[in-house]
């Protein structure tokens, strides 16, 4: 038997038929309406490999490196030749064929859904659901070939991809076919049987008009219903705008985007006996299965269809809902998600089946703090220890990331965290490795559980369920070509645009943006990844082995640039950070270390390590690195610039020979920068980060403050214009290194009021450069109107 009918099978067959099949055999055995429909068997596929005697060879195939994009590419292309190039085995041929035969009506040819259900979609990892294809609105005449392209779909460049890594044999993974009869949808959506995240039984439906794929891609806003089953009443309805709509072309058979006519726009789809006949029929769904379930349903002529029903992963323990756990119908170990309305009915495009998209549940919202959509595994971290834990392709989820993570980071392909905005470590850092990352998300590291499948959008700032396929895996970055700019014609600017370096790693990317130098050079990341204190480290292996470290963290990121500047910032990092290291026990216990001792404060007070980051600095310039300037933090007045040079002095290096100057991250540094200017600065560069925070009074890491924390504030931006012109006046150059820099609001204002340079992030360098030349071209227009 080739093929079995949807009706003789059961959520125990998976083996047979794959988890999609069973799940659907499972809701017709429980008298559930779901449209019929046969599947042909993974032992067929099997039994086609071997008779053919392609099997061998398609595994050697697609045993490849999966780092090797190229081997990759050239493995899948292997494998979908010899599948598509063999014959189908005639009994086989006939025995589909005429199954397919007998769901047409009245002699006329049935339009089909052909959908992929392998046997390996209850690994835990989600990657291994939803690779495989569906294709809508199949006939007699391409039935054959769709099968066979689903069986090829087993060997797409991803499902090798997640095999090779995860080692799981490519011979142990099977894939069965299901032939669905399409429902040509009046109105289609999913339900929620209890709430998604809380498990309230309050149960949610989206609905929209013709088929599911226009909510499935996000085209199209549903209408929301929520009905509460302990009152048994509809208790709220949310009557979305619905422009457009998905339908079979008449004609064609391919599903095509039409507009919503006018009067239907901002009607309700659902009315109260249609909603509460889609209740029971999830109240049975959820009885049947015991726990709360994400249904995908469409309707026709008045009846309804259940197209899949699966339990909802997201439902959290502690909240008192019930834990559903992984338990899956379909066994795909998905989070909850509103994406597989693509499925038999018709109501989704070929491939969009099994992932997460727009209108999966957000999980959790933050900051979207490093751009990128990227889809992968949640590791919580919540001590240093487990790190070796973040595999390549996770997503790290901690509650604030630390130096000593960024090997992890590095190796994730995402980040979360619970605190901090968008000047914190974890926003800085994943920006310069070009990892994807949410921030402050108040509650990730509870409400996100390890190993669940999520897609994070770095730029929206949100979480949702499940994997998206459009994600592209960390692992196929090219940091560094990703970085170069895709128009390579540089804009040339009066104003010079550089670039922010944080980790001396992303020097190279820095440099690849074509940025005009480095305007801010961090060395806290070189200090602190030693894993001491400064003085623990040099009592331990002594000055000259501190001051190596930082003459070739330094070294690396001024080669990358030479002959372009690069300034270097002496230390800032608070109390709290210094804490966590070996030594750090005698740090004091601060209330706030944002207002601690800090930056320069601390180098003053404390001036044997700044000693010796001076004597590296004197080393770099003996060793011919005169693009380097230097830098200090968190001045105040003049009293500061004075012990910096008089240190700088004692170290051999000659201010009035090395170009220097200091952060304006106070407003007393701004307000007094007619005396820093007398004490000698060659600049001075906004460090709108404390700047902000310090003018506001927001701190800048905390997630409660985070959206009052506005680098455009009248009172930061009057701040600065202010200081700009003085230092016009006095012959001091200005710049900007904080965070705001990479902001196109901010560098009009700044080339407005004549400033001489900005420092942007890696991602933000080639559009600066863009909006300044644009603000430079209009300035110079207005002046000869
Ligand atoms: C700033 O304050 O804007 C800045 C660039 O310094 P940091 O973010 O390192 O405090
Ligand atoms: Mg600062």
């Amino acid at each position: 038997m080739a093929v079995l009918w949807l009706d003789e099978v059961d959520a125990d067959d998976i083996d047979t038929v794959g988890g999609k099949a069973a799940s659907l055999g499972e809701l017709i055995g429980a008298g559930l309406p779901v449209p019929p429909g046969f599947v042909v068997t993974a032992g067929t596929y099997r039994a086609f490999i071997e008779e053919a005697g392609i099997d061998d060879e398609l595994f050697e195939v697609v045993d490849v490196d999966p780092e090797d994009s190229a081997a990759l590419r050239a493995g899948a292309e292997a494998a979908s030749e010899l599948i598509m190039g063999t014959d189908f085995p005639e009994s086989v041929r006939e025995e589909v064929l005429e199954s397919y035969r007998s769901m047409g009506e009245d002699g006329t040819e049935a339009f089909v859904a052909v959908r992929s259900s392998a046997t390996a979609e209850d690994l835990p990892d989600a990657s291994f659901a939803g690779q495989q294809d569906t294709y809508l609105n199949v006939r007699e005449a391409d039935l054959l070939r769709r099968v066979k392209e689903c069986w090829a779909s087993l060997f797409t460049q991803r499902a090798i991809y997640y095999r090779q890594r995860k080692g799981f044999p490519h011979d142990e993974v099977d894939i069965a076919v299901v032939v669905q009869r399409m429902v040509d949808a009046d109105t289609s959506g999913v339900m929620f049987t209890s709430h998604p995240s809380t498990g309230e039984p309050r149960l949610i439906i989206e609905a929209a008009w013709g088929l599911g794929e226009a909510v499935v891609s996000g085209t199209v806003s549903p209408d929301n219903y929520v009905y509460d089953r302990s009152r048994s009443a509809v208790d709220d309805v949310t009557v979305a705008d619905k422009k457009v709509m998905m339908i079979k072309d008449p004609e064609t058979g391919e599903t095509v985007e039409v507009d919503v006519d006018d009067d239907r726009r901002t009607e309700r789809v659902l009315s109260d006996e249609e909603i509460e006949a889609l209740v029971a029929l999830g109240e049975r769904v959820e009885d049947h299965y015991g726990v709360p379930q994400d249904v995908e349903w469409a309707m026709y002529e008045g009846d309804i269809y259940m197209l899949q029903s699966r339990p909802i992963t997201t439902i959290q323990e502690s909240s008192g809902g019930v834990a559903a756990g992984a338990a899956g119908t379909d066994g795909s170990g998905r989070g909850t998600n509103a994406s597989d309305a693509a499925g038999a009915a018709g109501n989704g495009d070929a491939n969009a089946a099994d992932t997460a998209d727009a209108t999966a549940d957000v999980l959790v919202h933050g900051l979207g703090a490093s751009p990128g959509i990227v889809s992968g595994a949640v590791r919580i971290v919540t001590k240093l220890d487990h790190l070796d834990q973040v595999q390549e392709g996770d997503i790290l989820v901690t509650e604030m990331t630390m130096p000593d993570m960024v090997p992890a980071m590095k190796r994730a392909a995402g980040i979360v965290t619970d605190e901090g905005g968008m000047t914190s470590h974890a926003a800085i850092v994943s920006r310069e490795l070009g990892v994807p990352a949410v921030v402050g998300t108040g509650t990730g590291t509870r409400d996100l559980q390890n190993g669940q499948p999520i897609t994070i959008d770095g730029d929206k700032g949100t979480i949702r369920a499940g994997a998206d396929e459009d994600a592209q895996p960390a692992e196929e970055f090219e940091p560094v070509e990703a970085a170069r700019p895709q128009t390579p014609v540089k804009p040339m600017t009066a104003t010079e645009v550089k670039v922010n370096v944080s980790i001396p790693e992303a020097a190279e990317r820095a440099a690849a943006t074509g940025a005009d130098g480095v305007g801010l050079l961090r060395i806290e990341h070189m200090v602190l990844t030693l894993g001491k204190t400064p003085e623990q480290y040099i009592r331990d292996h002594g000055a000259r082995a501190y001051q190596d470290e930082l003459v070739e963290g330094v070294r690396g990121v001024a080669d990358e640039f030479y002959p372009r500047p690069v300034r270097v910032r002496t230390i800032d990092a608070p109390t709290d950070e210094f804490r966590e290291l070996e030594g750090g026990d005698d740090e004091p216990v601060e209330h706030n270390p944002m207002l601690g001792w800090r930056g320069i404060r601390r180098s003053l007070d404390k001036p044997d390590a700044f000693q010796q980051e001076l004597a590296a600095f004197a080393r770099l310039f003996d060793m011919g690195y005169d693009n380097i300037e230097l830098m200090f933090p968190l001045v105040n007045d003049a009293a500061d610039v004075e012990g910096a040079k008089r240190h700088m002095n004692e170290a051999g290096i000659d201010p009035e020979k090395h170009t220097w100057g200091v952060m304006i991250e106070t407003p007393a540094s701004a307000l007094q920068i007619e005396e820093l200017a007398a004490a000698g600065i060659d600049f001075a560069s906004f460090g709108t980060n404390d700047l902000t925070q310090y003018t506001l009074a927001v701190d800048r890491n905390n997630e409660h403050v985070a959206d009052r924390f506005d680098e455009l504030h009248p009172a930061v931006l009057t701040l600065i214009g202010d200081t700009i012109a003085t230092c016009r006046e006095l012959g001091v150059d200005t710049s900007i290194c904080g965070q705001a820099g990479s902001k196109p609001e901010m560098a009009e204002f700044l080339v407005e009021e004549g400033v001489s340079s900005i420092s942007a992030n890696i991602d933000a360098v080639r559009d600066v450069q863009h909006e300044v030349k644009r603000v430079e071209q209009r300035l110079l227009l207005d002046s000869v109107r």
